[in-house]
């Protein structure tokens, strides 16, 4: 079994999503006392929320590339990045190291075209939604991502920042997320991405009426099969 290395903390509240799912899929496939073998660098999330709003995204690089290179040295085998914003820094976190990082967009996008969907709506951080870098992956990738529109991007976004980061989850804000989730499938979505590991505290299958990618789910997934590879 490789040893999955995990840079989380963004936030806290997702990353303990991850540990748990990946435990409980290791469990699944090998059965008995098997648990992953990984490692997790947990940053404070209230510094790199700074960085974010203040556009500091060199230094908030710069944060990354050292957490992934101490967990290559840790003995980490490939990494798991738990959070989609933060992938903006991919390719600065990864400069000099020496391990492969699995690419939450990649991994998403492949269980959508498998399932031969091609327009999924996008919920997110505002970040991911409105920069480039997420949705031209998944552009690459054949899909053609369907943002929501302005207000229910603001709103999806403070849910996310104000509420799910801090573990804070309420009716009212599983019903906007509803609503919105309603809104992209009406424009054209044939599916929805929980593009922010945090989404699926609030969203699943059972109240969308689209096919549900849950990034948390899709990336434990990708991270077990390479795991076990
Ligand atoms: N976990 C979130 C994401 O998947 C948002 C927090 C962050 O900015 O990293 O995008």
């Amino acid at each position: 079994m490789k040893i999955i290395g995990i840079l989380g903390g963004m936030s806290a509240a997702s990353t303990q999503i991850y540990y748990r799912q990946i435990c409980h899929l290791a469990r699944e496939r090998l059965g008995g006392l098997h648990s992953p073998e990984l490692l997790i660098r947990s940053l404070d999330f209230a510094r790199i929320e700074a960085l974010q709003v203040a556009g500091a995204w060199d230094q908030a690089g710069d944060i990354l590339n050292r957490e992934a290179r101490a967990l290559e040295r840790g003995g980490a085998d490939f990494l798991v990045l738990a959070t989609n914003t933060m992938h903006k820094l991919a390719a600065p976190m990864m400069a000099g190291v020496g391990i492969p990082l699995l690419h939450i967009a990649d991994a998403t996008a492949a269980a959508i075209s498998q399932r031969g969907l091609r327009a999924p709506g996008l919920m997110a951080t505002a970040f991911t939604m409105e920069q480039s870098f997420y949705t031209d992956r998944l552009r690459a990738a054949g899909l053609a991502p369907l943002i929501p529109d302005a207000a229910d991007r603001a709103t999806t976004h403070r849910i996310i920042y104000d509420e799910l980061c801090c573990d804070i989850t309420t009716p009212a804000s599983e019903a906007a997320y509803i609503a919105i989730a309603q809104r992209l499938v009406e424009r054209g979505a044939d599916s929805l991405i929980l593009g922010c590991t945090e989404v699926g505290m609030l969203l699943d299958q059972g109240k969308v009426s689209v096919p549900v990618f849950d990034t948390t789910l899709i990336h434990c997934d990708a991270a077990i099969a390479q795991a076990l590879a």
